[in-house]
């Protein structure tokens, strides 16, 4: 029996196209590496919505509570656009993220020489990129309380959203933030607004608080939310990890990762807290949807599910070697000139998401001499 338990959820779309390229890779290790994975597969999003009533069912989430990691396609399609809300697809992300208090969002924006010329910024500011953003992801404004749209008079109404979080949220986050940053080049940077908001200098506070008890080996520098953003678009290779709130970090991941050019290859992390025994809930996604213009044709880019595949080996199975075999794989396909319609540039060889897959695992087999 395999101890890495992983529930796979393809979901709609080009999700579906996308995880068949990782189920390869997996088969592919199981029969060349002493590894074994006890994979489940289920419905998630519209496709379980149609077939099960809901977008993510209650068996479902038993699997995902019962797994040691979920990877996670995409979900979502105009076909579902009239369901009610909580049964819509994108709802069982939300499920999902809130029953495993996945708190923890890493989103790393990595600028691989293949694909330099595809950032928007100059090749001398991206190039040799890796930086990794830490987004607290289950609390502050989008789910502090109260929150709505009510009347103040017959002519004015207001709206109201609150932005609220504890120590122990804080504190949480930011220890994946300062643990990480000492596998990489040890550099914290805390984005908030501690100028104009109480939460803001609350979050300065706590991060300093833990960093002068436990963290001083890292480097930690704390930068005005807005000034992360600027920063970012003039100078991004001064930072390492970000550390930033559930808003702050929605924007500026969202910014990192156009640095990096292409949705296709962005991968991303959702963390749950560490139990007794050391091991914690973690979900890996692609950062992109479903693409429903080209769900079905074969142009889907499966790169950015294989690499949040890698980033699953390393976060929740510690195979770092492992993890850096997929992502050299992927790299080197990229450097032979194949790529999905979604990164060409130039005149490089256009391949379908299934032949981008199979470059991967021939690339795999050079690397490790199977
Ligand atoms: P999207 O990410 O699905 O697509 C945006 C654009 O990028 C499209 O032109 C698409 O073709 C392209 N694209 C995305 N991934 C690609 C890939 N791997 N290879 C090549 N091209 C790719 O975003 P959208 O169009 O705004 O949303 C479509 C649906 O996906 C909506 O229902 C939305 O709610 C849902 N969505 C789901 C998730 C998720 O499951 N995590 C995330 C974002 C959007």
């Amino acid at each position: 029996m395999s101890n890495k338990k992983i529930l796979v959820l393809p979901g709609d779309g080009i999700g579906n196209e996308v995880m068949s390229e990782v189920l390869n890779i997996i088969n592919w290790m199981e029969k060349t590496k002493s590894v074994s994975f006890d994979i489940s597969e289920r419905l998630v999003g519209g496709t379980a919505y149609d077939k099960e009533g809901n977008s993510i069912s209650d068996e479902t989430m038993q699997f995902a509570i019962d797994s040691d990691a979920i990877l996670f396609g995409a979900v979502g399609g105009s076909k579902w656009d009239n369901v009610e809300r909580n049964k819509r697809p994108e709802a069982a992300l939300l499920r999902l993220r809130k029953d495993l208090d996945l708190f923890a969002n890493l989103r790393p924006a990595v600028v691989l020489d293949a694909l330099v010329e595809a950032s928007s910024l100059k090749l001398d500011l991206v190039k040799g990129l890796d930086i990794l953003i830490v987004r607290e992801l289950t609390s502050g404004v989008y789910f502090g309380q109260p929150r709505g749209i009510s009347k103040i008079n017959d002519t004015e109404s207001k709206a109201i959203d609150t932005q609220l979080y504890t120590t122990s949220e804080i504190d949480r986050v930011s220890r994946v933030a300062f643990d990480l940053a000492k596998l990489r080049r040890n550099k914290v940077t805390s984005a908030e607004k501690s100028n104009v908001m109480e939460t803001g200098l609350f979050w300065r506070n706590i991060v300093t608080e833990l960093h002068k008890n436990e963290y001083s080996s890292v480097n930690l520098e704390h930068m005005l939310a807005d000034n992360c953003a600027m920063q970012l678009v003039r100078n991004p290779k001064q930072f390492d990890v970000i550390l930033t709130d559930n808003l702050f970090g929605d924007l500026l991941s969202d910014v990192a990762a156009m640095l990096t050019g292409s949705l296709g290859m962005l991968p991303s992390a959702s963390l749950g807290p560490l139990s007794e025994q050391g091991t914690r809930a973690a979900m890996y996604e692609p950062v992109h949807g479903s693409a429903p213009d080209i769900a079905g044709q074969s142009k889907a880019n499966p790169l950015a599910m294989i690499m949040s595949f890698a980033m699953m080996l390393k976060y929740s199975f510690n195979m770092q070697e492992d993890s850096q075999l997929v992502e050299k794989a992927v790299q080197n396909v990229l450097l032979k000139g194949l790529r999905t319609p979604d990164i060409k540039q130039g005149a490089e060889k256009i391949i379908s998401t299934k032949e981008m897959g199979n470059a991967v695992i021939e690339e795999l087999k050079i690397l490790s001499g199977n």
